[in-house]
Protein backbone atom coordinates (compact mmCIF):
# COMPACT_ATOMS: atom_id res chain seq x y z
CA UNK A 1 0.00 0.00 0.00
CA UNK A 2 1.38 3.57 -0.64
CA UNK A 3 2.35 6.47 1.35
CA UNK A 4 1.13 9.83 1.25
CA UNK A 5 3.11 12.47 0.55
CA UNK A 6 2.21 16.33 0.71
CA UNK A 7 3.65 17.15 -2.38
CA UNK A 8 0.76 15.08 -4.16
CA UNK A 9 -2.05 16.84 -5.95
CA UNK A 10 -5.64 15.78 -4.60
CA UNK A 11 -5.73 14.13 -7.98
CA UNK A 12 -3.00 11.73 -7.77
CA UNK A 13 -4.20 10.93 -4.40
CA UNK A 14 -7.74 10.10 -5.00
CA UNK A 15 -5.66 7.89 -7.73
CA UNK A 16 -3.64 6.22 -5.27
CA UNK A 17 -6.63 5.14 -2.50
CA UNK A 18 -8.26 3.37 -5.78
CA UNK A 19 -5.08 1.71 -6.73
CA UNK A 20 -4.55 0.69 -3.03
CA UNK A 21 -8.68 -0.37 -2.81
CA UNK A 22 -8.30 -1.87 -6.02
CA UNK A 23 -5.59 -4.05 -4.20
CA UNK A 24 -7.13 -4.17 -1.10
CA UNK A 25 -10.14 -5.83 -2.54
CA UNK A 26 -7.86 -8.29 -4.60
CA UNK A 27 -6.71 -9.70 -1.54
CA UNK A 28 -9.74 -11.49 -1.59
CA UNK A 29 -10.07 -11.02 2.71
CA UNK A 30 -12.99 -12.13 5.15
CA UNK A 31 -12.56 -10.28 8.18
CA UNK A 32 -15.41 -9.22 10.68
CA UNK A 33 -15.78 -5.72 12.66
CA UNK A 34 -19.04 -6.23 13.27
CA UNK A 35 -19.24 -7.68 16.90
CA UNK A 36 -17.12 -7.05 20.24
CA UNK A 37 -16.43 -10.72 20.07
CA UNK A 38 -13.74 -12.06 22.00
CA UNK A 39 -10.88 -13.47 20.24
CA UNK A 40 -9.24 -16.55 20.16
CA UNK A 41 -6.68 -16.19 21.87
CA UNK A 42 -8.64 -14.79 24.90
CA UNK A 43 -10.22 -17.88 24.56
CA UNK A 44 -7.42 -19.99 24.97
CA UNK A 45 -6.47 -18.39 27.87
CA UNK A 46 -9.77 -20.10 29.60
CA UNK A 47 -9.41 -23.09 31.31
CA UNK A 48 -12.92 -23.82 32.20
CA UNK A 49 -14.79 -27.47 31.72
CA UNK A 50 -12.61 -28.35 28.93
CA UNK A 51 -13.82 -31.03 26.65
CA UNK A 52 -11.94 -33.62 26.04
CA UNK A 53 -8.98 -32.85 23.65
CA UNK A 54 -9.47 -29.69 23.50
CA UNK A 55 -12.31 -29.62 21.36
CA UNK A 56 -14.09 -27.11 20.87
CA UNK A 57 -15.69 -27.27 16.96
CA UNK A 58 -18.94 -28.23 15.87
CA UNK A 59 -19.30 -30.93 13.77
CA UNK A 60 -19.74 -28.12 10.73
CA UNK A 61 -16.90 -26.18 11.95
CA UNK A 62 -18.30 -23.67 14.37
CA UNK A 63 -16.13 -22.95 17.07
CA UNK A 64 -18.29 -23.36 20.24
CA UNK A 65 -16.95 -21.09 22.41
CA UNK A 66 -18.24 -17.87 20.42
CA UNK A 67 -21.17 -15.93 19.53
CA UNK A 68 -22.45 -16.84 16.48
CA UNK A 69 -24.17 -19.63 14.42
CA UNK A 70 -26.34 -21.89 14.77
CA UNK A 71 -28.56 -19.82 16.76
CA UNK A 72 -30.75 -23.11 16.51
CA UNK A 73 -28.37 -25.23 18.20
CA UNK A 74 -25.61 -27.67 17.06
CA UNK A 75 -27.45 -29.84 14.41
CA UNK A 76 -25.77 -32.90 15.70
CA UNK A 77 -27.78 -32.82 18.87
CA UNK A 78 -31.21 -31.68 17.11
CA UNK A 79 -30.29 -34.87 15.04
CA UNK A 80 -30.35 -37.13 17.96
CA UNK A 81 -33.31 -35.52 19.85
CA UNK A 82 -35.54 -35.45 16.85
CA UNK A 83 -36.36 -38.93 16.30
CA UNK A 84 -36.82 -39.10 20.36
CA UNK A 85 -39.39 -36.17 19.94
CA UNK A 86 -40.83 -37.03 16.77
CA UNK A 87 -39.88 -33.36 15.17
CA UNK A 88 -38.33 -32.97 12.04
CA UNK A 89 -34.36 -31.79 13.10
CA UNK A 90 -35.06 -28.74 10.91
CA UNK A 91 -38.01 -27.84 12.52
CA UNK A 92 -36.28 -28.51 16.38
CA UNK A 93 -34.55 -25.77 18.13
CA UNK A 94 -31.47 -26.56 20.95
CA UNK A 95 -31.80 -23.80 23.05
CA UNK A 96 -31.32 -22.67 26.83
CA UNK A 97 -31.03 -25.43 29.57
CA UNK A 98 -35.03 -25.56 30.83
CA UNK A 99 -37.78 -26.58 29.19
CA UNK A 100 -39.61 -24.93 31.34
CA UNK A 101 -38.06 -21.72 30.54
CA UNK A 102 -39.21 -22.57 26.73
CA UNK A 103 -42.53 -22.62 27.66
CA UNK A 104 -42.46 -19.60 30.05
CA UNK A 105 -41.16 -17.55 27.24
CA UNK A 106 -43.44 -19.05 24.59
CA UNK A 107 -46.52 -17.70 26.62
CA UNK A 108 -44.76 -14.40 27.06
CA UNK A 109 -44.26 -14.05 23.08
CA UNK A 110 -47.55 -15.14 22.86
CA UNK A 111 -48.72 -12.99 25.01
CA UNK A 112 -46.99 -9.53 23.86
CA UNK A 113 -46.23 -10.76 20.08
CA UNK A 114 -48.83 -12.58 17.67
CA UNK A 115 -48.64 -16.02 17.31
CA UNK A 116 -49.12 -17.52 13.18
CA UNK A 117 -52.91 -17.44 12.77
CA UNK A 118 -53.51 -15.40 16.24
CA UNK A 119 -56.22 -12.23 15.65
CA UNK A 120 -54.00 -10.30 18.05
CA UNK A 121 -51.84 -10.35 21.29
CA UNK A 122 -53.14 -12.97 23.54
CA UNK A 123 -52.42 -10.15 26.37
CA UNK A 124 -54.88 -7.66 24.95
CA UNK A 125 -57.37 -10.33 25.42
CA UNK A 126 -59.16 -12.93 28.06
CA UNK A 127 -57.31 -16.47 27.75
CA UNK A 128 -57.85 -19.74 29.54
CA UNK A 129 -55.53 -22.84 28.81
CA UNK A 130 -57.16 -26.11 29.49
CA UNK A 131 -55.01 -28.07 32.83
CA UNK A 132 -55.58 -31.79 32.62
CA UNK A 133 -55.55 -32.92 36.31
CA UNK A 134 -53.45 -34.30 38.04
CA UNK A 135 -50.70 -32.35 36.24
CA UNK A 136 -47.44 -30.64 36.90
CA UNK A 137 -47.75 -27.76 39.27
CA UNK A 138 -44.89 -25.79 37.54
CA UNK A 139 -47.26 -25.57 34.31
CA UNK A 140 -49.97 -23.83 36.47
CA UNK A 141 -47.55 -21.61 37.98
CA UNK A 142 -46.65 -20.08 35.06
CA UNK A 143 -50.60 -19.47 33.84
CA UNK A 144 -51.14 -18.10 37.48
CA UNK A 145 -48.05 -15.67 36.95
CA UNK A 146 -49.64 -14.17 33.86
CA UNK A 147 -53.30 -14.35 35.31
CA UNK A 148 -54.40 -16.97 32.30
CA UNK A 149 -57.21 -18.67 33.29
CA UNK A 150 -57.13 -22.88 34.06
CA UNK A 151 -59.87 -25.19 33.54
CA UNK A 152 -59.17 -28.34 35.08
CA UNK A 153 -60.34 -31.30 32.46
CA UNK A 154 -60.01 -35.12 34.34
CA UNK A 155 -57.45 -37.58 32.89
CA UNK A 156 -58.28 -41.40 32.17
CA UNK A 157 -56.23 -43.48 31.53
CA UNK A 158 -55.15 -42.87 27.68
CA UNK A 159 -54.50 -39.12 28.42
CA UNK A 160 -57.02 -35.61 29.55
CA UNK A 161 -60.51 -37.09 28.76
CA UNK A 162 -61.14 -36.04 25.17
CA UNK A 163 -65.03 -35.68 25.48
CA UNK A 164 -64.68 -32.75 27.80
CA UNK A 165 -61.76 -31.30 25.66
CA UNK A 166 -63.38 -31.39 22.78
CA UNK A 167 -66.82 -29.91 24.01
CA UNK A 168 -65.03 -26.78 25.75
CA UNK A 169 -62.43 -25.69 23.01
CA UNK A 170 -65.41 -25.84 20.69
CA UNK A 171 -67.51 -23.38 22.39
CA UNK A 172 -65.05 -21.04 24.21
CA UNK A 173 -62.85 -19.22 21.81
CA UNK A 174 -61.11 -17.79 24.72
CA UNK A 175 -59.57 -21.51 25.44
CA UNK A 176 -56.19 -20.88 23.86
CA UNK A 177 -54.44 -23.92 24.77
CA UNK A 178 -54.02 -27.12 26.70
CA UNK A 179 -50.83 -28.95 28.60
CA UNK A 180 -49.94 -31.83 27.98
CA UNK A 181 -47.39 -34.10 29.36
CA UNK A 182 -47.48 -37.05 26.95
CA UNK A 183 -45.52 -39.66 28.22
CA UNK A 184 -45.41 -41.01 32.02
CA UNK A 185 -47.11 -37.99 32.57
CA UNK A 186 -46.43 -35.86 35.97
CA UNK A 187 -47.40 -37.08 38.61
CA UNK A 188 -49.64 -40.67 37.46
CA UNK A 189 -47.41 -41.77 34.64
CA UNK A 190 -50.28 -41.78 31.85
CA UNK A 191 -49.23 -42.11 28.46
CA UNK A 192 -51.52 -40.75 25.53
CA UNK A 193 -53.10 -43.28 23.21
CA UNK A 194 -52.39 -42.55 19.40
CA UNK A 195 -56.32 -41.80 19.54
CA UNK A 196 -56.05 -39.12 21.89
CA UNK A 197 -53.03 -37.41 20.15
CA UNK A 198 -55.00 -38.01 16.95
CA UNK A 199 -58.15 -36.20 18.63
CA UNK A 200 -56.03 -33.11 20.19
CA UNK A 201 -54.58 -32.35 16.74
CA UNK A 202 -58.17 -32.92 14.86
CA UNK A 203 -60.17 -31.02 17.03
CA UNK A 204 -62.54 -27.83 16.21
CA UNK A 205 -61.10 -24.79 18.63
CA UNK A 206 -63.28 -21.46 18.38
CA UNK A 207 -59.94 -20.12 18.71
CA UNK A 208 -58.15 -19.81 15.50
CA UNK A 209 -54.71 -19.54 17.57
CA UNK A 210 -55.03 -22.47 19.55
CA UNK A 211 -52.28 -24.25 20.97
CA UNK A 212 -50.81 -27.62 22.86
CA UNK A 213 -47.86 -27.67 24.77
CA UNK A 214 -46.80 -30.75 24.15
CA UNK A 215 -44.29 -31.26 27.30
CA UNK A 216 -42.22 -34.62 26.26
CA UNK A 217 -40.18 -34.29 29.70
CA UNK A 218 -40.13 -37.75 30.20
CA UNK A 219 -39.75 -39.13 26.16
CA UNK A 220 -36.67 -41.57 27.23
CA UNK A 221 -37.30 -42.23 30.61
CA UNK A 222 -38.64 -45.64 30.47
CA UNK A 223 -38.86 -48.16 33.80
CA UNK A 224 -39.78 -51.27 32.24
CA UNK A 225 -38.57 -53.26 28.54
CA UNK A 226 -42.02 -51.42 27.21
CA UNK A 227 -40.65 -48.31 26.10
CA UNK A 228 -43.67 -46.47 25.41
CA UNK A 229 -44.21 -44.53 22.29
CA UNK A 230 -46.51 -41.56 21.86
CA UNK A 231 -47.82 -40.77 18.00
CA UNK A 232 -46.01 -37.55 16.72
CA UNK A 233 -48.35 -34.43 17.60
CA UNK A 234 -46.48 -32.17 14.80
CA UNK A 235 -47.55 -34.57 12.35
CA UNK A 236 -50.64 -35.25 13.37
CA UNK A 237 -51.79 -31.40 13.99
CA UNK A 238 -50.21 -31.38 10.26
CA UNK A 239 -52.57 -34.41 8.34
CA UNK A 240 -55.66 -32.99 10.47
CA UNK A 241 -54.87 -29.79 8.69
CA UNK A 242 -53.57 -27.33 11.62
CA UNK A 243 -49.83 -27.20 11.20
CA UNK A 244 -49.24 -24.87 13.58
CA UNK A 245 -51.16 -26.23 16.77
CA UNK A 246 -48.75 -27.78 18.50
CA UNK A 247 -45.27 -26.91 20.33
CA UNK A 248 -43.22 -29.76 21.51
CA UNK A 249 -41.08 -29.52 24.70
CA UNK A 250 -38.53 -31.70 26.12
CA UNK A 251 -35.06 -31.28 27.85
CA UNK A 252 -32.04 -33.15 28.87
CA UNK A 253 -32.36 -32.23 33.05
CA UNK A 254 -33.63 -35.78 33.99
CA UNK A 255 -30.70 -37.37 31.14
CA UNK A 256 -28.11 -35.77 32.18
CA UNK A 257 -27.21 -32.50 34.70
CA UNK A 258 -30.26 -31.09 35.64
CA UNK A 259 -29.52 -27.12 35.39
CA UNK A 260 -27.38 -27.88 33.18
CA UNK A 261 -28.70 -29.79 30.59
CA UNK A 262 -29.80 -28.51 27.10
CA UNK A 263 -33.53 -27.72 26.09
CA UNK A 264 -35.26 -28.22 23.13
CA UNK A 265 -38.26 -26.40 21.21
CA UNK A 266 -39.97 -27.75 18.14
CA UNK A 267 -42.99 -27.19 15.84
CA UNK A 268 -43.99 -26.14 12.65
CA UNK A 269 -41.92 -23.68 9.86
CA UNK A 270 -44.35 -20.98 10.83
CA UNK A 271 -44.25 -21.57 14.76
CA UNK A 272 -40.16 -21.99 14.80
CA UNK A 273 -39.57 -18.64 12.27
CA UNK A 274 -42.27 -17.26 14.68
CA UNK A 275 -40.32 -18.40 17.64
CA UNK A 276 -36.83 -17.17 16.40
CA UNK A 277 -38.24 -13.48 15.33
CA UNK A 278 -38.61 -13.06 19.75
CA UNK A 279 -36.06 -15.07 20.85
CA UNK A 280 -33.66 -13.94 18.65
CA UNK A 281 -34.19 -10.17 20.46
CA UNK A 282 -33.63 -12.29 23.63
CA UNK A 283 -30.30 -13.89 23.37
CA UNK A 284 -27.50 -14.07 21.16
CA UNK A 285 -27.22 -18.03 20.88
CA UNK A 286 -27.75 -21.21 22.87
CA UNK A 287 -24.61 -22.12 24.00
CA UNK A 288 -22.92 -24.22 22.29
CA UNK A 289 -20.40 -25.80 24.14
CA UNK A 290 -22.86 -27.25 26.38
CA UNK A 291 -24.45 -29.10 23.56
CA UNK A 292 -20.94 -30.43 22.08
CA UNK A 293 -20.58 -31.53 25.32
CA UNK A 294 -23.65 -33.29 25.00
CA UNK A 295 -23.55 -34.32 21.75
CA UNK A 296 -19.66 -36.11 22.47
CA UNK A 297 -21.27 -37.86 25.50
CA UNK A 298 -24.30 -39.43 23.93
CA UNK A 299 -23.10 -39.65 20.19
CA UNK A 300 -26.13 -40.83 18.96
CA UNK A 301 -29.68 -42.09 19.86
CA UNK A 302 -28.33 -45.78 20.30
CA UNK A 303 -25.86 -44.02 23.18
CA UNK A 304 -28.95 -42.19 24.84
CA UNK A 305 -31.20 -45.18 24.74
CA UNK A 306 -27.87 -46.92 26.60
CA UNK A 307 -27.28 -44.14 29.00
CA UNK A 308 -31.34 -44.17 29.83
CA UNK A 309 -30.85 -48.01 30.56
CA UNK A 310 -28.52 -47.03 33.05
CA UNK A 311 -30.53 -44.79 34.39
CA UNK A 312 -33.36 -47.22 34.48
CA UNK A 313 -30.88 -49.60 36.57
CA UNK A 314 -31.13 -47.08 39.24
CA UNK A 315 -34.44 -46.06 39.18
CA UNK A 316 -36.23 -49.02 38.84
CA UNK A 317 -35.46 -50.63 42.26
CA UNK A 318 -36.63 -47.48 44.15
CA UNK A 319 -40.34 -47.42 41.80
CA UNK A 320 -40.21 -51.38 42.95
CA UNK A 321 -39.85 -50.41 46.83
CA UNK A 322 -41.95 -47.86 47.04
CA UNK A 323 -44.71 -49.68 45.06
CA UNK A 324 -44.17 -52.92 47.05
CA UNK A 325 -44.39 -51.24 50.53
CA UNK A 326 -47.78 -49.43 49.69
CA UNK A 327 -48.96 -52.89 48.24
CA UNK A 328 -48.04 -54.55 51.87
CA UNK A 329 -49.70 -51.66 53.80
CA UNK A 330 -52.43 -50.56 51.70
CA UNK A 331 -53.44 -53.05 49.01
CA UNK A 332 -57.23 -54.23 50.13
CA UNK A 333 -57.52 -51.01 52.54
CA UNK A 334 -59.85 -48.84 51.12
CA UNK A 335 -57.86 -46.32 52.12
CA UNK A 336 -55.46 -45.66 49.34
CA UNK A 337 -54.54 -46.34 45.11
CA UNK A 338 -51.85 -45.36 42.95
CA UNK A 339 -50.43 -45.34 39.77
CA UNK A 340 -47.88 -48.01 38.88
CA UNK A 341 -45.97 -45.83 35.92
CA UNK A 342 -43.99 -47.43 33.19
CA UNK A 343 -41.72 -44.70 33.21
CA UNK A 344 -40.95 -40.96 34.64
CA UNK A 345 -40.25 -39.79 37.80
CA UNK A 346 -43.46 -39.89 39.83
CA UNK A 347 -45.95 -42.05 41.54
CA UNK A 348 -49.47 -40.49 42.10
CA UNK A 349 -50.81 -41.62 45.54
CA UNK A 350 -54.67 -40.76 45.87
CA UNK A 351 -56.23 -41.36 49.25
CA UNK A 352 -59.72 -40.85 50.81
CA UNK A 353 -61.50 -37.73 49.98
CA UNK A 354 -60.57 -34.82 52.24
CA UNK A 355 -57.33 -37.01 53.29
CA UNK A 356 -54.29 -35.82 51.28
CA UNK A 357 -53.68 -32.36 53.22
CA UNK A 358 -54.14 -34.44 56.44
CA UNK A 359 -51.36 -37.37 55.46
CA UNK A 360 -48.89 -34.62 54.07
CA UNK A 361 -49.48 -32.57 57.38
CA UNK A 362 -49.15 -36.21 59.29
CA UNK A 363 -45.68 -36.76 57.25
CA UNK A 364 -44.23 -33.81 57.70
CA UNK A 365 -44.71 -33.63 61.50
CA UNK A 366 -42.93 -37.25 61.25
CA UNK A 367 -40.11 -35.65 59.59
CA UNK A 368 -41.12 -37.01 55.97
CA UNK A 369 -40.98 -33.87 53.81
CA UNK A 370 -43.67 -34.50 50.73
CA UNK A 371 -44.99 -32.15 48.00
CA UNK A 372 -47.65 -29.83 49.25
CA UNK A 373 -51.32 -31.71 48.66
CA UNK A 374 -52.99 -29.80 45.99
CA UNK A 375 -49.75 -29.38 44.39
CA UNK A 376 -51.14 -31.61 41.04
CA UNK A 377 -53.89 -28.68 40.48
CA UNK A 378 -54.60 -25.79 39.28
CA UNK A 379 -54.19 -22.82 42.13
CA UNK A 380 -53.03 -25.15 44.76
CA UNK A 381 -56.20 -26.65 45.13
CA UNK A 382 -57.33 -30.40 44.70
CA UNK A 383 -61.20 -29.88 44.99
CA UNK A 384 -61.26 -33.82 46.34
CA UNK A 385 -57.99 -33.25 48.61
CA UNK A 386 -57.03 -36.61 47.40
CA UNK A 387 -53.45 -36.94 45.23
CA UNK A 388 -50.35 -36.86 46.34
CA UNK A 389 -47.21 -36.52 44.42
CA UNK A 390 -44.68 -39.35 45.72
CA UNK A 391 -41.00 -38.67 43.83
CA UNK A 392 -38.88 -41.81 44.59
CA UNK A 393 -35.85 -41.51 42.61
CA UNK A 394 -33.70 -39.09 44.72
CA UNK A 395 -33.18 -41.17 48.18
CA UNK A 396 -31.30 -44.05 48.42
CA UNK A 397 -32.94 -47.58 48.77
CA UNK A 398 -32.86 -47.80 52.41
CA UNK A 399 -34.07 -44.01 52.78
CA UNK A 400 -37.11 -44.45 50.89
CA UNK A 401 -38.07 -47.79 52.50
CA UNK A 402 -38.25 -45.68 55.38
CA UNK A 403 -40.01 -42.87 53.51
CA UNK A 404 -42.55 -45.22 52.19
CA UNK A 405 -43.35 -47.26 55.25
CA UNK A 406 -43.51 -43.66 57.33
CA UNK A 407 -45.99 -42.83 54.07
CA UNK A 408 -48.47 -45.51 54.61
CA UNK A 409 -48.49 -45.21 58.27
CA UNK A 410 -50.01 -41.32 57.68
CA UNK A 411 -52.67 -42.83 54.90
CA UNK A 412 -53.66 -45.35 57.80
CA UNK A 413 -54.17 -42.68 60.37
CA UNK A 414 -55.59 -39.95 58.49
CA UNK A 415 -58.02 -42.24 56.26
CA UNK A 416 -59.20 -44.56 59.58
CA UNK A 417 -59.58 -41.06 61.68
CA UNK A 418 -61.64 -40.13 58.76
CA UNK A 419 -63.63 -43.52 58.39
CA UNK A 420 -63.98 -43.25 62.54
CA UNK A 421 -65.41 -39.51 62.46
CA UNK A 422 -68.09 -40.46 59.57
CA UNK A 423 -69.48 -43.44 61.90
CA UNK A 424 -70.03 -41.03 64.57
N1 LIG B 1 -41.95 -30.74 32.47
C1 LIG B 1 -42.31 -31.67 33.35
C2 LIG B 1 -43.57 -32.45 33.12
C3 LIG B 1 -41.55 -31.90 34.49
O1 LIG B 1 -41.95 -32.84 35.36
C4 LIG B 1 -40.38 -31.14 34.70
C5 LIG B 1 -39.57 -31.33 35.91
O2 LIG B 1 -39.97 -31.93 36.87
C6 LIG B 1 -40.04 -30.17 33.76
C7 LIG B 1 -40.83 -30.00 32.64
C8 LIG B 1 -38.85 -29.30 33.94
O3 LIG B 1 -37.99 -29.44 32.86
P1 LIG B 1 -36.74 -28.50 32.66
O4 LIG B 1 -35.74 -28.84 33.68
O5 LIG B 1 -36.30 -28.80 31.28
O6 LIG B 1 -37.21 -27.08 32.78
Amino acid sequence: MTTTSHTETPGSRLEEARRDYTALRGQGLSLDLTRGKPSPAQLDAVGLLPLPDGHYRAADGTDCRNYGPPGEGLRELRDIFAPVLHVPAEQLLAVGNSSLELMHDCLVHALLGTLPGAEGRWADQRIAFLAPVPGYDRHFAVCERFSIDMIPVPMTPTGPDMDIVEELVRSDPAIKGIWCVPRYSNPDGVCYSDETARRLAAMETAAPDFRIFWDDAYAVHHLTDEEVEVAGILAACAAAGHPDRAFVFGSTSKITLAGSGVAFLGSSPANVAWWRSHAGRRTIGPDKLNQLRHAHFLRDIDGLRAHMRRHRAILRPKFDTVLRIFAEQLEGSGLATWSKPKGGYFIALSVLEGCAREVVRLANEAGIALTPAGATHPYGCDPQDSVIRIGPTYPELEELEQIARGVTVCVRLAGYEKLAAQQN
